[in-house]
């Protein structure tokens, strides 16, 4: 079975000055391939330690892949170390240098000696073309004779911008001609269940299933199960993490999930995108009125693409005057309850939809902390309206003093996502 490793070079990375996302990156992608990774090691730009740290990773695994440190200048230090130990001379790679002055060209600047000696690539290399950039990728295999078997190095330069495209250009594909499975993962979301009970729930099918594997991971403001399979072909994933799933649905855990997804980029955004299908499915637009979250639920709707045809348009009520003067809050609600009640949040919501003409609108007004908790209504108390064609319903939630505003914030966002998911399921189709 090949392996690969990761092997992240620069002195950034282990300063803290850059995240790693690189390394993240192209963990789900070989995740993607059924390539396992068992080891990611970050060295700064230190030839020996560099070194070492190659000949470490390809003790244990076939496929090395390395990022950063390919540029033009002195401290960028991978090929030459790669050079050396694999014993493959760097020599001018014609196609490089053509590449690299037509990049030089193209962009009206003047090419230094120093770029082209990013066209030096070890003997017997595969450029991988960077249309993003100077530096090319480099993929090399060989037969070493400190190691078993064939090893297989690419490197990659370090900009995220450079390393995406070219991952998927040119190392996915070659990734897919080698690897003998394919990988396939299906997300189950779900809202309302902590991670643990999750579990408890799962526990007898998590161990007793093999293929596929079933893992139930924390999210800020919900609960995954991955589902993932591993296959000769990506119909047969599909019907194995297919069947897992309608397992799952039929325990205690199916009234949780609210939403599938197969991959991370979608599921990022899930509860969204939820709403946003269920409220084209009904032909409603929506409303927001938001006190504490600021314009964060218009905010997240606008984030998905082709959103307009959904969202109408919010309002952000923070003080009592825009309450009342634009959202129609009476007086005498916000004296007798105050801001923070479930008679002012049915008020907003009932608000945002008259002066919209949204289908449907949901309100939060709440105590996002530090400050202005009280022992009735403590830090991290939120009120919620959804006021629709049928009428207006009210909760309230506690999100925990202890948190920070910020956290207190995007959980009632999440919150108020599926307060909207959950009665437009109950009132109209699905
Ligand atoms: P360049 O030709 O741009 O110099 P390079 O391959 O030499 O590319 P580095 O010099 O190591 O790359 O890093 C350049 C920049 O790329 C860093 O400043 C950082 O912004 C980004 N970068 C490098 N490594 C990573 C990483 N592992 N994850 C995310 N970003 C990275």
């Amino acid at each position: 079975m090949i392996s690969a490793e990761i092997i992240s070079v620069g002195t950034e990375l282990l300063l803290g000055d850059i995240v790693n996302t690189d390394a993240a990156f192209i963990s789900k992608k070989l995740a993607e391939v059924g390539i396992p990774l068992y080891h990611q090691t970050v060295v700064g730009d230190n030839a020996e330690r560099l070194e070492s740290a190659i000949r470490d990773a390809l003790s244990r695994a076939d496929i090395l892949i390395m990022t950063g440190g390919l540029g033009p200048t002195c401290d960028d230090i991978t090929k030459n170390i790669v050079s050396r130990v694999f014993s493959a001379p760097l020599t001018m790679n014609d196609d490089a240098a053509r590449t690299i002055k037509a990049y030089f060209d193209d962009m009206g600047r003047v090419m230094t000696e120093n770029n082209l000696s990013q066209a030096m690539l070890p003997e017997g290399a595969v450029m991988l073309e960077n249309h993003h950039g100077t530096a090319p990728g480099v993929r090399l295999n060989k037969t070493l004779a400190d190691f078993d078997g064939e090893k297989c190095v690419i490197m990659l330069p370090g900009p995220p911008r450079e390393l995406e495209p070219m991952w998927n250009e040119s190392v996915m594909p070659y990734l897919r001609e080698i690897s003998p499975y394919v990988l396939y993962s299906l997300n189950l979301h779900l809202y309302g269940i902590g991670e643990s009970a999750a579990e408890a729930v799962l526990r007898d099918i998590m161990n007793s299933s093999e293929n596929p594997t079933v893992a139930p991971y924390a999210c800020e403001a919900e609960v995954r199960v991955r589902i993932t399979a591993r296959a000769d072909t990506l119909e047969e994933c599909r019907n194995v993490c297919r069947m897992m799933s309608d397992r799952i649905r039929m325990t205690d855990i199916g009234k949780y999930i609210f939403a599938e997804s197969t991959s991370d980029d979608e599921a990022s955004e899930v509860m969204v995108r939820r709403m946003i299908d269920l409220c084209r499915k009904n032909s409603l637009t929506v409303a927001t009125a938001e006190s504490c979250t600021a314009g964060m639920i218009a905010a997240r709707i606008g984030d998905i693409p082709g959103c307009s045809d959904v969202l109408e348009g919010g309002v952000v009520s923070y003080s009592n005057e825009v309450k009342m003067n634009v959202l129609g809050v009476s007086e005498d609600v916000l004296q007798k309850y105050g801001a923070v009640s479930e008679e002012c949040a049915a008020m907003m919501a009932e608000g945002a939809r008259r002066v919209t003409g949204a289908g449907i609108a949901v309100s939060v007004t709440g105590i996002a902390g530090p400050g202005g908790g009280t022992d009735e209504k403590p830090v991290g108390t939120v009120c919620f309206g959804v006021a629709d064609e049928h009428g207006c319903v009210t909760s309230t939630e506690h999100f925990g003093s202890m948190k920070d505003r910020g956290k207190i914030r995007r959980l009632t966002t999440s919150a108020a996502f599926m307060k909207l998911i959950r009665r437009i399921s109950e009132k109209y189709r699905t």
